[in-house]
């Protein structure tokens, strides 16, 4: 793995590319099956006190791109809950363990998103925990992908947008009854949003829908100094594709479709949250900021 200390790297050889030999996974899938690893940041990110006195709330914060932003927050100077599945609790400890012995304040909080009495109680819980709440970032979502919408059931129709939108919803409205003005909002759609793949009926069109809703949520919020934005990556090196997110061939040539022809890695998301959740991007709000190695957003 490249780290951030030359001065010039070619970025279309800075991580590995395709073809993958990684084992498939059952859903939700952990970091630790992922060949080659994938780059949270863990040794790459360093940080430069953009968050330094800021209370997160990371969804999604065990693995994968919620990893890497809860390793930069930490490192920027915020104090972070992170949530994630009970039966991610290793991958969760694993981040608590490496921020916690670094000085950080960092805690993980186990549950279901597509429950919403959970969504309130840990958003009351990241407050108590943290003193206090302005920035929630929902990086949490679910991807299984179906060849038909013939087998496309009504279950998982349901699960993706319980988990992707509902959640989402729930998480917004409890932070916003407790968010003072200078907070942020950061969620995470994908370029799905914009470019649906034909296997991804259900979870396409709950990205879309995250688009909607930020952009319609931060003119809502305008006035009272909250801004709301998401950022919408490409394909990441991460658990969500071999653990039933992509059929395993497309797993294999993960990111060769795109202009850099590798996937991304979880840290080259980081910065994007890292900006949009600082007081430094003061005038942006409702945007969508695209992390795509070439796929531009339209
Ligand atoms: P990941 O599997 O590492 O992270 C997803 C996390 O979502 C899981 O770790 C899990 O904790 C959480 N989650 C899922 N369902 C949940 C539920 N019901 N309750 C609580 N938590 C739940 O994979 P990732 O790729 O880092 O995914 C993070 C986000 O990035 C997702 O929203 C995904 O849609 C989005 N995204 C990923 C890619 C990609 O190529 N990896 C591309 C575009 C967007
Ligand atoms: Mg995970």
């Amino acid at each position: 793995m490249a780290n951030a200390s030359p001065v010039l790297v070619d970025p279309t050889k800075q991580y590995p590319g395709p073809p993958f030999d990684t084992p498939k996974q059952s859903a939700p899938g952990t970091v630790a099956k992922l060949d080659p690893p994938a780059d949270h940041g863990e040794s790459s990110y360093r940080g430069h006190g953009r968050l330094v006195g800021r209370k997160a709330l990371v969804t999604g914060g065990d693995s994968g791109i919620g990893r890497a932003v809860a390793i930069a927050f930490a490192r920027e100077g915020a104090s972070v809950v992170i949530t994630h599945l009970p039966a991610e609790q290793k991958d969760a400890d694993e981040v608590v363990t490496l921020l916690g012995g670094e000085g950080a304040t960092v805690r993980s909080i186990a549950g279901d998103l597509k429950d919403e009495a959970f969504c309130r109680s840990l958003v009351n819980d990241a407050y108590e925990a943290l003193g206090g709440l302005d920035i929630l970032v929902n990086v949490a979502g679910r991807q299984t992908h179906q060849e038909s919408i013939e087998n496309l059931s009504t279950a998982q129709f349901d699960e993706t947008f319980k988990a992707n939108v509902y959640g989402l919803f729930w998480l917004c409205k409890a932070a916003l009854e407790r968010m003072p003005a200078g907070s942020t909002i950061v969620n995470t759609a994908s370029i799905q949003a914009y470019q649906p793949s034909d296997i991804l009926l259900d979870y396409a069109s709950t990205k879309a829908a995250i688009v909607a809703f930020t952009k319609s949520l931060a003119k809502q919020v305008a006035e009272k100094g909250i801004r709301v934005n998401a950022v919408a990556p490409g394909p990441v090196w991460t658990a969500l594709q071999p653990s039933g997110g992509q059929p395993m061939e497309k797993v294999r040539d993960f990111g060769a479709s795109v202009p850099m022809k590798r996937p991304g890695q979880p840290v080259e998301c980081a910065p994007l949250y890292v900006l949009l959740a600082s007081k430094e991007s003061s005038f942006v709000t409702g945007e969508i900021y695209g992390v795509t190695g070439g796929n531009p957003l339209p």
